[in-house]
Formats: C-alpha cells, sequence, structure tokens
C-alpha cells in the first residue's frame, strides 16, 4: 500500500473502476473461500453494501471513492456474511483475521 488512510480534510483517494472494484471482491471471496451469487455495484442509500440471503451481494458506488483499507473492510464483512450470517463472536474474530492477513500483505 502506497499510502495510509487519509486524514479528515485531505483529499479524497482517486476513485477505482467498477472492474478493478470487483476484481478485488472475487480476490477476496477466493482467499475467504466463498462464493458469491452476484456482486453488484449501484448507489445505495444508507449503507455501504448488503447481503441477500441467496449470496447475491450488492456494494454502493460511493466505495470507489473510498481508501483501500476502508473497501477490504466492507467487502471482507460481505463476504463473511455467506459463512457467518450475524454479527457474532465467530464473525469478529474471522473479520480480524481475515483483515489483519490482508494488512500485512498489503503492506509488505
Ligand atoms: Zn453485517
Amino acid at each position: 500500500m502506497s499510502h495510509a488512510l487519509p486524514a479528515d480534510g485531505e483529499a479524497p483517494p482517486e476513485p477505482i473502476s467498477a472492474h478493478a472494484f470487483k476484481g478485488e471482491v472475487r480476490a477476496w471471496a477466493e482467499r475467504i473461500g466463498v462464493q458469491p451469487a452476484a456482486v453488484h455495484i449501484r448507489p445505495m442509500q444508507r449503507k455501504w453494501a448488503s447481503c441477500s440471503s441467496g449470496g447475491r451481494l450488492t456494494f454502493d458506488t460511493g466505495l470507489l471513492a473510498q481508501a483501500a483499507v476502508f473497501r477490504d473492510e466492507v467487502i471482507v464483512h460481505e463476504l463473511l456474511h455467506l459463512k457467518v450470517p450475524n454479527h457474532g463472536k465467530l464473525f469478529r474474530q474471522l473479520t480480524r483475521a481475515y483483515l489483519r492477513d490482508g494488512h500485512v500483505e498489503a503492506t509488505t
């Protein structure tokens, strides 16, 4: 990763393309070992992403302009819901494990 999460007031990072974003989702899905039924990117009203009971993931277009570390958090969160439908202890443990691994990989 070439730069850290920008502090408040700094210019936002360059937006990535929807194609690149879907590539990130695919890479995380492989690492986590899940297969989303579909991945959509569209403007959402009140949240960054959602996961349907059928395994379809929808991400807000606004994520394309967010920092990579934040995108990772949202992507991992939704993909983990394909394994664990709630926010219980297991979910939080997996979130920590994958994001820590991801950050180590991204910074070395
Ligand atoms: Zn959730």
